[in-house]
């Protein structure tokens, strides 16, 4: 079974150049913001829960998440590989999933990085404003935050996965047919 992580900022593209691995690739993508979007969709006791968080800026509990991921795994044995995609997000989940699936005897395969500049991500969320009707999207200072918490909480895991010897940067700012090939080479 393959793992991979698609990494990045808010706005990143990440979920636009999942759709195209998965294409491809066949992988079972895994986004733990569509996830919780789901949740908070049907009004869900977690829904109700992650939304308290996700409208402050602010990421949802760790166990919250891993217990999300876990069940997906558990329950798609059959998959060619996964495809996480906004997880994980804290140092606490990337042990996590080590740990989870070490318990298998499988292992993250790659950790590819979109990077885009904190204008880039403001600019880019603002427009997906207009388009989906994300409330985490609309306001600018949860938009700060969701940015803040990255660089504070999330951007440290660059370091975890480059001792690891897994990360991959891929410059996001180009054409989405770009990104995709140049993602394609490391897959
Ligand atoms: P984006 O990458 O554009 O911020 P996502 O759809 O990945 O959007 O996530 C939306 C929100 O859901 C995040 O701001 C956060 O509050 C919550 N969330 C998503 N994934 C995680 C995670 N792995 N851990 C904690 N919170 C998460």
């Amino acid at each position: 079974m393959r793992y991979f992580i698609l990494f990045g900022p808010p706005g990143a593209g990440k979920g636009t150049q999942a759709k195209l691995m998965v294409e491809k690739f066949e992988f079972r993508h895994v986004s733990t913001g569509d996830l919780l979007r789901r949740e908070i969709k049907n009004e869900t006791e977690l829904g109700k829960l992650a939304q308290s968080y996700i409208v402050d800026g602010q990421l949802v509990p760790d166990e919250v998440v891993v217990k999300m991921i876990k069940h997906e795994i558990v329950s798609n044995p059959d998959a060619k590989g996964f495809l996480f995609d906004g997880f994980p997000r804290t140092t606490e989940q990337a042990e996590s999933l080590d740990a989870l699936l070490g318990e298998l005897d499988h292992q993250v395969e790659k950790v590819i990085s979109i990077i885009i500049s904190d204008e880039t991500i403001k600019e880019r969320i603002k427009h997906r404003a207009t388009i989906e009707n994300r409330k985490d999207d609309a306001d600018e200072k949860i938009i700060e935050n969701r940015i803040k918490t990255y660089h504070d909480k999330t951007e440290p895991l660059i370091t975890f996965y480059k001792e690891q010897g897994k990360y991959v940067e891929i410059a996001g700012e180009g054409l989405i047919e770009e990104i995709f090939e140049e993602i394609s080479k490391h897959i």
